[in-house]
């Protein structure tokens, strides 16, 4: 079966499912996505409330670098991405430490001069992933096929494809003491700050070549999204639609029906029945294995390590205490030097000139936090007043570490919300609220798209490489070429 004769039907409008259906679309599959919100996005997603736009999850546009995945896909599709690139990534500070990341890296290197070499490094490697990784990667390898692709694209690349393997199996942190970097205890806490936002856990535990890609995202440059987040989903799903496709909202997929190995159909929460030659999921195993009505069975060691989800604040604010800023993201480690769980936030505060995020005057900010799920689902267990006081509990806490370094935060705040982890799962659809994709720890125990059917992959940040929008893109590229490929031995 040719694409342009494949009914695909994607559980999801995450970046991952649109960015599929929008390649599966513009090649002439009949697409149909089912969203169980009544927006598109998920994580990526910008919503509305009391006349504010907040993003919900990702706050950074990046991967729209010339080559970069979104660019490549913006080509691919003839859309025009609503994006202006940030002189000033993200400003990191730690007590009286401020350093804003930025392309050259200058702040980065008067505060750390020792770092060069391993800068040096780092960028060389982040350009030849970069390479490596356009139009798609076939890894983990299914195949002869795959196999094959991998060889040609990292011979193209020789000799410095071979100096991967030198990486692969090393930790961040075993590359730092390289040279001579794990004792400098800022730098690590710099680096490991950098490395939970991107990678999903720090140096001790994350993969160098992830790292070396994750470091690299300042440097390659962040872009602000006119409109929010949100405007990059809202294009794809436009773009399916233009392309004979659909896109159905509140339609939320609580069963999958199947012979043997082959879905037949889907079923909706409100009845509905779709059938598909194709199905693509994009969720997380977990979720996936809740619509099967299997268990997620013995998870690979990887799956041992810490799975985060989020705790996120939506606030509206007088923009006036950021008004010095050079950039619009901040990333604030607490004055006790810990990372998760509210001692480390992100800061993401909408711009004055774009007047659709917030009432006059006033600006939309999303915080987030790194937060262990069970705890959450423990004291929800316990009762609504216990699990009301670990959210306000927590609220103070990212509320503090704001004003650590930007005194008069709380009373610039008008508007509040929270998102937990218990938010999280009840939004996403993920089991336990995991967002933010898979701790990088391995290169070689991930997850592809191929699931135990013949006719259903997978897509998002739960495959390889992972989180973020190039990431999830750069995943979906390969769903399309393994589905592509089934279709061409004729299954389905
Ligand atoms: C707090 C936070 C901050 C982040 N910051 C950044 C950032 O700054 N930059 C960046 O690039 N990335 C960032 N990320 C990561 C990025 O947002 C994600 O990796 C990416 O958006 C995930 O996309 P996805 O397609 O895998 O899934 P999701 O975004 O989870 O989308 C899945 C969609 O499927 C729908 N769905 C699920 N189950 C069903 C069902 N049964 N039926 C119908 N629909 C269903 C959900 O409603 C959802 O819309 C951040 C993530 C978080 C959580």
């Amino acid at each position: 079966m040719e694409v342009q004769d494949m009914h695909v039907v994607i559980i999801g409008a995450g970046i991952g499912g649109l960015s599929a259906g929008a390649i599966l679309a513009k090649r002439g599959a009949m697409v149909t996505v089912l969203e169980a919100q009544d927006y598109p996005g998920g994580c990526a997603a910008t919503f509305s409330r009391d006349g504010y736009r907040f993003d919900a999850g990702a706050t950074v546009g990046c991967g729209f670098h010339p080559g970069g995945p979104m660019d490549e896909l913006g080509k691919e599709l003839e859309i025009v991405w609503p994006v202006k690139p940030e002189p000033v990534a993200w400003e990191y500070r730690d007590g009286n430490i401020c350093l804003d990341l930025s392309t050259g890296r200058t702040e980065i290197l008067e505060r750390f001069p020792k770092t060069k070499v391993f800068w040096e490094e780092q960028s060389a490697l982040a350009r030849l992933l970069w390479k490596l990784a356009k139009g798609g990667l076939s890894w983990p390898v299914k195949g002869p096929r795959d196999l094959g692709e991998l060889i040609r694209k990292g011979f193209a690349g020789l000799p410095a494809s071979a100096s991967l393997l030198k990486y692969a199996s090393k930790t961040a942190y075993e590359w730092l003491a390289t040279h001579d970097l794990h004792h400098d205890p800022e730098f690590l806490r710099f680096i490991d700050a950098q490395l939970l936002v991107s990678v999903q856990t720090t140096s001790q535990f994350a993969n160098a070549v992830n790292a070396a890609i994750a470091l690299d995202l300042p440097a390659s440059g962040t872009w602000r999204i006119e409109g929010g987040m949100g405007s990059v989903a809202s294009l794809l799903a436009g773009f399916i639609e233009k392309h004979d496709g659909v896109v159905l909202y509140r339609q939320k997929v609580i069963r999958i029906d199947s012979v043997r190995r082959q879905v037949i159909g889907l079923e909706t929460s409100d009845g509905g029945a779709f059938a598909a030659d194709f199905v693509l999921a994009n969720m997380t195993h977990a979720s996936l294995a809740m619509i099967e009505g299997t268990e997620p069975g013995l998870e690979p060691e990887k799956e041992k390590s810490q799975l985060w989800s989020a705790f996120t604040l939506y606030l509206g604010m007088d923009p006036g205490i950021f008004s010095n800023l050079p950039a619009r993201h901040v990333q604030i480690v607490s004055r006790n030097g810990k990372l998760t769980e509210g001692d480390s936030i992100f800061v993401s505060i909408s711009s004055d000139d774009e007047p659709d995020r917030a009432p006059e005057g006033l600006c939309a900010v999303t915080i987030s936090t790194h937060a262990e799920p069970g705890r959450w689902f423990e004291a929800l267990r316990q009762g609504q007043s216990v699990y009301r006081e670990l959210k306000d509990a927590c609220t103070q806490k990212v509320l503090d570490v704001l004003s650590e370094q930007f005194t008069g935060a709380r009373d610039a705040v008008s508007t509040m919300d929270a998102g937990t982890p218990v938010t999280w799962e009840r939004y996403t659809g993920r089991v336990n609220g995991c967002v933010g994709g898979y701790p990088q720890t391995s290169l070689f125990r991930v997850r592809g798209p191929a699931t135990r059917y013949e006719n259903l992959y997978l897509v998002g940040d739960s495959i390889f490489p992972g989180q973020s929008l190039p990431g999830v893109v750069t995943g979906a590229r390969r769903t399309v070429e393994l589905l592509r490929q089934q279709g061409s031995k004729g299954i389905a």
